[in-house]
């Protein structure tokens, strides 16, 4: 396991699973309980005017699904599981992959050079494996013309187990609490003023906070605030939402998992496909006794109409996140008050919030 960061990476927002999917690769690989343990317990997340005087408020089913974790709890979770078996490099990554019918010839940014039988990518958005080793295929990347930035704050929102969000057309702020940490999340999402992509650098933390800044001058709420905090906060994020199509998932012995192979933005259940996605493809290796052409066929088979529900799922993302107009989100903010008096549309939602995860018959492997 090759991980850029130096040190296992703490922070960032919540993730959830949901649905049986979710819940029984979990259970299979036996983090299911201590993922309940450390679940955030999120009750609602909530709609405010600029006074925080409630407006609206959303069903915690719909952001935190079964079971919602922090990011960061959940990579002590699955590090804990793996470390006494697995190697672990930090603070390096991949330079260049040379495959040969030996295996895949790897270069280090720190390490020495090693053969591999197969390389997985498991580098997310921006991932260096896809660039090196896919990167012939045109279009890959989709921007959803949606912005993200997320990081910790001092707890000192009187916020128990909820979310507050804030909308203006276009941007939304909002503040969760991280029980347990001493801290809030803050999250803005906004989508590119103009309607012209912004031209970022994403290791440029500066840069990323001036924009940040500037799309939020006149916002008022706790955003003054929150990004008064923003210097101080040492997981800050910044990204565009896009998302990742490939014709192939995989080259020769090289094959992409997760957000590196298929990222779908938020509200496309990433982490949950993700788990589901590293379940198959560690099952077809074993079913296929090794037999990677066999197991990497039959990998995207069964994943790919799973992965594009969740992606077109998550394309409908800024119209929620943050509405462009005034009247955009006084017409979400409707259907959330009316949400309680119809029981049938609340059944609904659950089911919809549910019904893509779930979308999959999960085979049993050896
Ligand atoms: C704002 C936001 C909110 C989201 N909310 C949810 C949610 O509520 N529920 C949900 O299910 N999903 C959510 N997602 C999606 C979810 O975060 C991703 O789908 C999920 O994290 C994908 O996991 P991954 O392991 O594939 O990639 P990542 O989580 O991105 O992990 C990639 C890892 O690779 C490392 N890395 C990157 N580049 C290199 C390199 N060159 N060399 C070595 N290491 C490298 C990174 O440091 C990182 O540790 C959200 C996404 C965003 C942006």
């Amino acid at each position: 396991m090759v991980e850029r960061a130096p040190q296992l990476r703490g922070g960032g927002y919540a993730v959830d699973f949901r649905g049986a999917a979710h819940r029984s690769v979990l259970a299979k690989m036996g983090i299911l309980d201590q993922i309940k343990e450390q679940q955030t317990h999120l009750r609602a997340t909530t709609y405010v005017d600029e006074h925080s005087r409630p407006v609206a408020a959303m069903p915690a089913s719909i952001f935190a699904g079964d079971v919602e974790i922090l990011r960061g709890d959940l990579g002590r979770i699955l590090y804990g599981a793996t470390r006494d078996d697995t190697e672990y490099l930090f603070g390096d990554s991949i330079t260049s992959l040379r495959q040969d019918d030996d295996g895949v010839h790897v270069t280090f940014a720190q390490s020495a050079p090693r053969t591999f039988d197969l390389v997985i990518g498991a580098d997310g958005l921006h991932s260096a494996v896809r660039r090196l080793a896919f990167g012939g295929q045109p279009d890959q990347v989709t921007d959803l013309g949606l912005y993200v930035s997320i990081f910790g704050v001092p707890d000192r929102y009187g916020l128990d187990h909820e979310g507050q969000l804030y909308s203006g057309p276009g941007k939304t702020a909002a503040v969760f609490s991280a029980p347990g940490t001493g801290q809030a999340i803050a999250q803005f999402f906004f989508t590119a003023p103009g309607g012209e992509p912004i031209d970022f650098d994403y290791r440029d933390t500066g840069q990323q906070q001036k924009i940040l800044a500037s799309v939020y001058q006149d916002v008022g709420w706790h955003v003054p605030d929150l990004l008064g905090q923003m210097p101080a906060a040492d997981d800050f994020y910044f990204d565009s939402v896009s998302q990742v199509k490939l014709d192939r998932w995989s080259s020769g012995r090289i094959a992409l998992t997760g957000d590196a192979g298929y990222a779908a933005g938020p509200g496309g259940n990433g982490t949950g496909t993700a788990v589901v996605a590293a379940y198959v493809l560690a099952g077809e290796l074993a079913a296929a006794r090794g037999d990677y052409r066999v197991a990497y066929d039959r990998y995207e088979r069964l994943l790919r109409p799973y992965v594009a529900r969740g992606q077109k799922q998550a394309s409908g993302g800024a119209d929620f996140l943050a509405p462009s107009t005034a009247k955009k989100i006084a017409q979400r903010d409707r259907f959330f008050r009316m949400l309680p008096y119809l029981p049938p549309a609340r059944l609904l939602v659950k089911h919809l919030s549910t019904r893509t995860a779930t979308a999959i018959k999960l085979p049993e492997y050896p």
